[in-house]
């Protein structure tokens, strides 16, 4: 352990980096790490990616802050982007995915007090979900690891099983005023909905007046090779809240809604200090500039299928320690029956960066300009960290 003079929050290995370029980062080992994890899912275009490095220097050299009580035309310019292509009208932007789902439940809440049921106020939400640390969303999470000691709950929350569409409907009563779900759960080990669930979930909407909230923190900004999840499944919210990828390193987040939807939001009932400034809307605008341009998301998808063969055909050659492979364009998971711990301290020490959740499930959330090449050699190196774990497996056997 290294002494520190931070709040011991996080369970930290002893490494930093001080190079990075596009999937590989340079640790403080002085080694070579091919990162797989992209920050959890954050920078989208790689490392040091030019285009971003180019506008973020040309937004630095300019005026950084204003507040959102003057127009900011960087945080205007991403909002009609992020219109033009999705189904939303609107967009609110913040600094984190705990503050975007705060923005959509309250979103949520006051769309139907203007609309005269203020009694409809209860989100329902999914067992196993993860929408932040925030007092509200650990509520919606509704996970007992992420409240215990933190007193009474947030109240206005009903959880149901993942799946369970009998539950589902015993929970719509006359206070609820949505549903709120991630298209893919990620945290708890890329759990992916079956679309006939998602489905169901629009029509309980539709036929009881409710608004549909997708969290696509994780799955959005192209990680599934469409720009957000929705468009992949087929399902369309009335809310949608976006954040990791679409600063590719730079805070930033944003609730996306119809106008309907966002109705309740006027002025005076929300807001931030920083949300959207001129640098993090520089930032959201360029990896835009990336993401949207053509065929870029087709190649996600393309190399996300690769990825996912390459997996299945590592998983049947080490059956000891990995069970499955699951997920969708380049947010893979590979459920393993080693430890998780020993099969991403394995990954470390074959030089490469995995993100360990839920359901003893290994993260994959490689940077979408990864190569071929380079998903082979993550592949590659995966397979030695398995062998070692084999190994050390054997020796514990035989000692
Ligand atoms: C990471 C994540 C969040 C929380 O985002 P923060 O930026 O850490 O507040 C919320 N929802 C989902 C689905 C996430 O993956």
């Amino acid at each position: 352990m290294t002494a520190s003079s931070l709040f011991q929050t996080y369970n930290r290995a002893n490494l930093s980096f001080e190079k990075g370029e596009g999937v590989w980062l340079e640790g403080s080992d002085g080694r070579r790490y091919l990162d797989m994890g992209a920050g959890i899912a954050v920078t989208a275009l790689g490392h040091a990616h030019p285009h971003l490095v180019e506008k973020l220097q040309e937004a630095v050299a300019g005026v950084w802050h204003t507040s959102n009580l003057f127009r900011i035309p960087e945080q205007e310019r991403l909002a009609d982007r992020l219109v033009a292509a999705t189904f939303a009208d609107k967009v609110f932007f913040c600094n984190s995915g705990a503050e975007a789902n705060e923005a959509a439940i309250k979103a949520a809440r006051r769309y139907h007090y203007v609309k005269g049921a203020p009694e409809r106020w209860r989100i329902v939400t999914i067992e196993g979900a993860f929408h932040g640390r925030t007092l509200g969303t650990i509520a919606a999470g509704g996970s007992p690891k992420y409240l215990e000691g933190f007193g009474e709950p947030a109240p206005g929350f009903d959880q149901v099983p993942f799946g369970d569409s009998e539950a589902l409907k015993a929970a719509i009563g006359p206070e609820t005023a949505a549903i709120m779900v991630e298209p893919i759960q990620g945290e708890s080990g890329i759990r992916p909905f079956d679309i006939a669930a998602l489905r169901e979930m629009r029509r309980l909407c539709d036929d009881n007046g409710l608004l549909l909230i997708f969290d696509e923190v994780q799955t959005g900004v192209g990680r599934l090779g469409t720009l957000f999840a929705y468009e992949t499944i087929g399902v369309t919210p009335d809310i949608l809240t976006s954040a990791k990828g679409l600063g590719g390193g730079f805070p930033i987040g944003a609730c996306l809604a119809t106008d309907d939807a966002a109705s309740g939001l006027v002025a005076g009932t929300h807001g931030t200090t920083f949300g959207g400034n001129r640098l993090a809307g520089a930032a959201g605008n360029a990896v835009l500039d990336v993401v949207l341009a053509d065929g870029f998301l087709d190649e996600v998808k393309r190399k996300g299928l690769l990825a996912k063969q390459l997996l299945a055909g590592l998983v049947d050659s080490h059956p000891t320690v990995f069970e499955l492979v699951r997920g969708e364009g380049l947010m893979l998971g590979v459920k393993t029956k080693a430890p998780l711990g020993d099969v991403v301290g394995a990954a470390r020490e074959a030089g490469l960066l995995v993100i360990p959740a839920g359901d003893s499930t290994l993260r994959l959330l490689p940077p979408l300009i990864v190569s071929d090449e380079e998903i082979r050699e993550a592949v590659n190196r995966l397979d030695a960290a398995a062998g070692a774990v084999e190994a050390a497996a054997q020796n514990g056997a035989g000692a």
